[in-house]
């Protein structure tokens, strides 16, 4: 069989890397120079480092196994998470439950109020009950006003803008109760994080020299500009010289409204289903600095007058010596793709972020910094609104032999690469499924 695959980011390298070993014959398209996506990196002091923060949980299995198999098991390292709340001029840590109960801008009842919501969600498996709530109702209701005003309801703002109170509490629920799953000692045990020594890009770059390796036709650089169909059958993809390749199934790895453009007719419902969907984008700038602004690995900023969401201090997490001396901390932001900061320069977003860190280190100056990046990722974060099972399109497209694999897709656990690689993997196997299904349809004696 011949497949296009459109996009280069993990989901669709996954659905190439499968596809391929099954013996197929693959052709995977990229629109940007490199592979990887979001996972996309750079080099800092000899090393190469994510334009975006990355980690892993302990219950991100799928990518565990995946880069064990691609012979980087032994470059995982497991480290105590340390994060923090900024808070009424004060930086809070915030990892065990102790560090709960010191957390005095909340009042002690709401304090315990929301230990007890955590450990509530932690073993509730039975999510089907949030999809129907949005987290601003179920934390009012069964928590406390004053912790959705203090607590969850600055942190929903700050990641989604004004869609904050339309997102469903499935949401939440996944992100707490997979957290707190991945504390192998249970919700005393201290949090730990996975990072691969030397950038996610390791694997990144091992998935590509395999895939060119076992003769997948990779092209970077490459924006498909439209995929054909015949008689409600996909046929292929169109490059952006006009060329057109044939395939007997194509799979879209891309954003929704990306897809939308270079699709065949679909129906109204898919249709609808594709647009149904909002996305946040990610701004994330890059500093480098001779000394810490804190000992905080990740820091949420629950509070609209600062300019930015969290503070995510590499360095406290994978040391400076790794770096060449260099502190790393992202100044992370999602944001409308339509939010005025993307319109900023780099220089007028520094001169936005700069005293507002002075804010979290009076010592902090502008002397400090080494070196600074922006970058800008859009359909960073799709967003989850409630009864979302019934408004997200299916892998398999009205029209058959396409398929689409992107992040509006996966439900109900929150987007990762974890995910997006479980997912490119799922789809290689519908493909190859429907292939054999198709052949033995038409196969000479088939009963119609
Ligand atoms: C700020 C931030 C922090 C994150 N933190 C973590 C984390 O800590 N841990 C974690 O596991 N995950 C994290 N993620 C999520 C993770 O990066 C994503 O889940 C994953 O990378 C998504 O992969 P994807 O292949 O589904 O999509 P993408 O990476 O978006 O890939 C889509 C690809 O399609 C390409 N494309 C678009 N149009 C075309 C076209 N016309 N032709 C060809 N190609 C095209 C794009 O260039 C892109 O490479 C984070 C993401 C962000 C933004």
């Amino acid at each position: 069989m011949k497949v296009a695959v459109i996009g280069g980011g993990v989901a669709g390298m996954a659905a190439s890397y499968r596809l391929m070993q099954q013996g197929h014959d693959v052709a995977l398209y990229e629109a940007s120079p490199y592979l990887g996506g979001l996972v996309r990196t750079f080099e800092v002091g000899g090393t190469r480092l994510e334009a975006f923060y990355h980690h892993l949980f302990s219950t991100d299995t799928t990518i565990l196994r995946l880069i064990d198999e691609l012979g980087l098991g032994d470059r995982m390292r497991w480290i105590d998470s340390k994060v923090g709340w900024f808070t009424r001029g004060t930086i809070y840590p915030f990892v065990t439950p102790l560090d709960l109960a010191r957390f005095s801008p909340l009042p002690l009842v709401d304090r315990v109020k929301l230990g007890l919501m955590g450990l509530q969600l932690r073993k509730r498996d039975d999510w089907e009950e949030f999809e129907r709530i949005t987290a601003k109702d179920w934390i009012e209701k069964n928590v406390s006003k004053n912790v959705f005003e203090q607590v969850w309801g600055p942190l929903l703002h700050g990641k989604y803008g004004d869609a904050y109170d339309q997102v469903a509490m499935v949401w939440l629920w996944s992100k707490i109760h997979l957290r707190f799953a991945s504390r192998k000692g249970g919700p005393l045990q201290k949090e730990q994080l996975g990072y691969l020594m030397g950038s996610f890009a390791l694997y990144v770059d091992e998935l590509e020299r395999r895939l060119r390796a076992g003769g997948v036709d990779v092209r970077t650089g490459t924006s498909v500009q439209q995929i054909t169909a015949e008689r409600g059958r996909a046929t292929g993809v169109v490059l952006p010289d006009g060329a057109k390749q044939r395939a007997d199934a194509v799979v879209a790895a891309v954003p929704s409204a990306i897809f939308k453009k270079m699709a065949p007719p679909l129906t109204p419902d898919y249709d609808r289903r594709l647009d149904a969907v909002g996305w946040q984008f990610a701004l994330c700038m890059v500093v480098t600095m001779k000394h810490p602004l804190s000992h905080i690995y990740w820091m949420n900023i629950p509070d609209q007058s600062m300019p930015f969401l969290a503070l995510v201090e590499h360095t406290n997490f994978i040391g400076p010596e790794h770096y060449g001396g260099n502190h790393i901390l992202y100044i992370s932001n999602y944001l409308a793709p339509d939010h005025e900061y993307f319109g900023l320069s780099e220089d007028q977003l520094w001169a936005l972020f700069e005293p507002a860190l002075r804010t979290i280190n009076p010592a902090f100056s502008s002397d400090w910094i080494n070196e600074r990046w922006l970058f800008k990722g859009p359909y960073a974060q799709p967003i989850i609104t409630t009864n979302y099972r019934d408004k997200r399109p299916d892998h398999r497209t009205p029209v058959d032999g396409l398929y689409l694999a992107n992040m509006t897709q996966i439900y109900p656990e929150d987007r990762g690469q974890n995910y997006s690689i479980k997912m490119g993997e799922e789809v290689a196997q519908m493909v190859v499924e429907d292939y054999a299904q198709r052949a033995a349809d038409t196969a000479p004696g088939a009963v119609a």
